[in-house]
């Protein structure tokens, strides 16, 4: 329906020149485009997507709706869009090792809410890595556990160590008897000890749900918890951070009935149509990581550790040390971030002044400069050292950032 654009008689006040805030959009759209492009990126929660990823996201595809029923479809002019669901659905779950994949979801932050949805009933429990811990902020009070009508306990974990408290996990599992655990954490430098979280779980009968936002393409390149599939219930996280994918989420499961919850906590319960456009991109990305995924995961890493210890080096404190780091992200002090610096959002700022992006929460990610084929650490890590110490690097970063050229694809 239209009702209320053009629906009654009433007539379309003049307010058809719309050119110049339509150019203007466009205008700032290209703007950015030029910015983004000019600059090094090390955000963690970002990467680069290839040409054929983009060409999937921005083909015909991307104003269409699908919605499957009894066999059939809501929708007509649907075939090709519900083989390219299907399909999807296929090599993403072969891809993670897991028997059912939902790629519907539009965010990781939609995922999780799905998959909690699916699994666990208001007035129970879950227990999460809490933010203080790096955990992600959603699963904490205020968030999902309100808005789903569920309590929300902390995860015992240490933050010197990166690390779950697995003895004060063992006792608080069996004071609460969660019914679920969430793991995962949106500052993520270690994998759990999946094992033993599940030996603690299964004496509850608690669910594992692995929340891999950050690290999905580690995972789907075997560099980070190898063992996911092996010992946890339900995978899930978003498809753009380490992945190769447009921004939007997936949820892995071997398990026939918290797949059929899921299937139907989706349509008109967490969103409507699910972007079509996405999933083919989505797919498009899988084969992607599919044929290169082993040896970007596994520079990606290499590189995480390299410039660690090259900032380190160069005066940063370097969270972890001398570890620093088993993903994409390399951790600075907040406080004091830089021995001459001050904090780590004047870092980021200076940094960002300089045509390196970092967040301003202190994590420095190395999927996409990976991706863009640079190998040399330390001249990354001397320019962040010289912009923080006042010098204008804006010139060397180009020359670096000239370097850039997509790989596997
Ligand atoms: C980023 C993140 C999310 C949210 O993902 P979106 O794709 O942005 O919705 C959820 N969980 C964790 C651990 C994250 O880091």
């Amino acid at each position: 329906m239209h009702a209320g654009t053009h629906g009654d008689d009433v007539a379309v006040p003049a307010v058809r020149s719309k050119g110049v805030s339509m150019s203007s959009i466009l205008d700032l759209v290209d703007r950015h485009d030029k910015f983004r492009a000019s600059a090094l990126n090390l955000q963690a929660s970002e990467n680069v997507v290839s040409p054929n990823v983009r060409k999937a996201m921005s083909s015909d595809l991307i104003s269409r709706y699908s919605l499957e029923q009894d066999g059939d479809d809501a929708y007509g002019g649907t075939r090709f869009a519900r083989e390219i669901l299907h399909q999807v659905e296929g090599e993403v779950s072969s891809l993670f090792g897991f028997r059912f994949a939902e790629v519907r979801p539009i965010g990781g932050h939609i995922a999780a809410e799905i998959a909690l949805l699916a699994t666990v009933r208001r007035r129970e429990n879950i227990m999460a890595i809490y933010e203080e811990d790096g955990g992600y902020t959603g699963y904490v009070r205020g968030f999902l556990p309100d808005i789903l009508g569920f309590q929300s306990y902390r995860i015992p974990y240490s933050r010197e160590r990166q690390e779950i408290d697995y003895t004060a996990l063992e006792k608080s599992v069996s004071n609460i008897s969660p019914r679920a655990i969430v793991l995962g954490q949106s500052f993520f430098v270690r994998p759990y000890d999946l094992k033993r979280v599940r030996e603690i779980a299964d004496r509850s009968g608690s669910l594992v749900i692995y929340d891999g936002s950050h690290v999905m393409g580690l995972i789907a390149g075997g560099e980070f918890q190898p063992d996911v599939s092996r010992y946890c219930d339900i995978l899930l996280g978003s498809t753009h951070k380490t992945f190769f994918g447009p921004q939007g989420g997936v949820i892995l499961t071997n398990d026939e009935d918290v797949f059929e919850n899921v299937r139907a906590n989706v349509t008109w319960r967490t969103m409507d149509n699910y972007h079509p456009n996405r999933v083919a991109a989505l797919g498009v990305a899988v084969e992607e990581m599919k044929r290169h995924g082993k040896e970007y995961a596994r520079k990606v890493v290499a590189n995480a550790r390299k410039m660690a210890s090259e900032l380190s080096e160069r005066g940063f404190t370097v969270k972890y040390a001398p570890w620093f780091t088993s993903s994409h992200q390399v951790i600075l002090d907040r406080d004091p971030a830089y021995v001459k610096g001050g904090s780590c959002v004047r870092v980021s700022r200076v940094l960002e002044e300089n045509m390196i992006i970092i967040d301003r929460e202190a994590r420095v990610g190395l999927s996409e400069v990976t991706r863009m084929g640079l190998s040399d650490m330390g001249e990354i890590a001397e320019l962040m050292q010289r912009a923080v110490e006042g010098q204008d690097v804006r010139k060397e970063v180009s020359e670096v950032v000239a370097k850039e050229k997509m790989q596997f694809w």
